[in-house]
């Protein structure tokens, strides 16, 4: 049977109180026992299905929590109170120091920080490397390796990792494979893949709101298990727990993902034709000259599409800058970082959401420092957005 992530969730019976038919918020930080024991089992961890703390577990995040991994396929998941959240003590879970991690050289802007800056603190050495190249993934695995860790579609050339090999290759040396799921929730399902840990930041094309930022780790019963655990557990210790009022609204928003993915998707792929059409160098999955186009198709949940994100290489930061500067002005969209939007927005990664990455490591990645990341919106007429990005284009003699 064909994996349905919008029928798994749309299957959950999830009421409220009182037959509500949206789960009923649980604002409280803690919970009463009828019995001391229970207390104290609970505790131990001797004792499920009891709520204790609102760190550990909120009736509320356990909802969406549960419709996350019914998304994804994955046993368990817990909802964190950013993207960075998730990632960071997902990854920590994973290692001691002492140990080694590979990474791929292209992730989002504030992972490379973490693992570049920040986990050296605590002895962990980090291998950055282009884990589309096997091979390369293959020859820095080390005795102390314990994590692959890399994105279905990186961020910002959009170039797509391959799960399933990727998978093999950590089931041949006992490692985890972790993955950030956050440009394609619902077109790939990485744990199905073989993925162990899937991360989210769900301010993104989850929630789809911009309201508010959120994460998730979907995994096994076991991993979920261990980043609460009272003693050892990094989520648990560290406590980046999302707000129940938060997690209540995202899981509305969660119902009508299917819907949005596919819309992001269309629009997307209509305006990668349309740009090629005008002969912009324009960098979409969906496109049969993509680097990895077949690649994703073996991959992906095909009625989703493509995904939302585009690339379009201006060549310099003034050209961009001023295309960007303009569009704005003509009402495309926003010139902000973030996606998943409703609205178009676009920047220039370079300089906003990849400026974490050294220039030099950049140019390696190949990426040109006029590129103009586009989240294409939901539109309901994208071919009046196109029409009005070209008069911008034709404005600054671009085309
Ligand atoms: C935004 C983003 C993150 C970080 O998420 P926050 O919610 O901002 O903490 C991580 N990974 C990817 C791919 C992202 O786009």
């Amino acid at each position: 049977m064909k994996f349905d992530p919008a029928s798994n969730i749309q299957d959950l019976l999830q009421f409220g109180e009182f037959g509500d038919v949206n789960p009923s918020i649980t604002d409280s930080a803690t919970y009463t026992f009828m019995e001391a024991r229970a207390m104290t089992d609970t505790f131990t961890g001797e004792q499920e299905g009891c709520f204790l703390y609102s760190r550990h577990w909120n009736p509320s995040n356990k909802f969406l929590a549960d419709a996350l991994a019914a998304m994804d396929g994955t046993p368990a998941a817990w909802v964190t109170a950013s993207g960075m959240a998730a990632i960071t003590c997902a990854i920590l879970q994973c290692v001691n120091s002492g140990d080694h991690i590979i990474s791929s050289m292209t992730t989002y802007g504030g992972t490379y920080a973490f693992l570049k800056n920040y986990v050296p603190k605590f002895n962990i050495e980090v291998s950055f490397l282009d884990t589309t190249d096997l091979e390369a993934v293959k020859k820095a695995i080390r005795p102390n390796t314990k994590l692959i860790y890399t994105e279905t579609m990186n961020n910002p050339l959009l170039q797509i990792s391959d799960i399933p090999e990727l998978a093999k290759v950590c089931k041949a040396h006992n490692l985890k494979l972790m993955v950030d799921n956050t440009f394609t929730p619902m077109i790939v399902a990485p744990y199905k893949l073989g993925a162990d840990v899937v991360v989210y930041s769900m301010t993104k094309f989850i929630n789809g709101k911009n309201d508010c930022v959120a994460g998730a780790i979907c995994a096994s019963e076991e991993f979920i298990n261990s980043l609460i655990d009272v003693n050892t557990g990094t989520a648990m210790i560290l406590g980046p727990v999302l707000d129940p009022l938060r997690s209540s609204a995202i899981l509305k928003n969660l119902h009508t993902l299917h819907i949005r993915m596919k819309q992001h998707s269309y629009n997307a792929a209509y305006l990668a034709k349309k740009f090629k059409s005008i002969g912009l160098k324009c960098n979409y999955p969906g496109e049969a000259d993509h680097r990895d186009h077949e690649l994703f198709k073996r991959m992906m949940n095909a009625e989703f599409g493509f995904g939302g994100m585009i690339a379009i290489d201006m060549e310099t930061v003034d050209r961009a800058s001023k295309l960007m500067e303009l569009m704005q002005e003509k009402g495309v969209g926003y010139l902000a970082v973030s996606l998943g939007y409703f609205k178009t927005l676009f920047s220039n990664s370079g300089k906003s959401t990849s400026s974490e990455i050294p220039e030099d490591v950049q140019k390696e990645m190949g990426m040109s420092e006029g590129l103009i990341r586009f989240s294409v919106g939901l539109d309901n007429d994208i071919d009046r957005t196109f029409q009005l990005i070209h008069q911008c284009l034709k404005e600054l003699k671009y085309v």
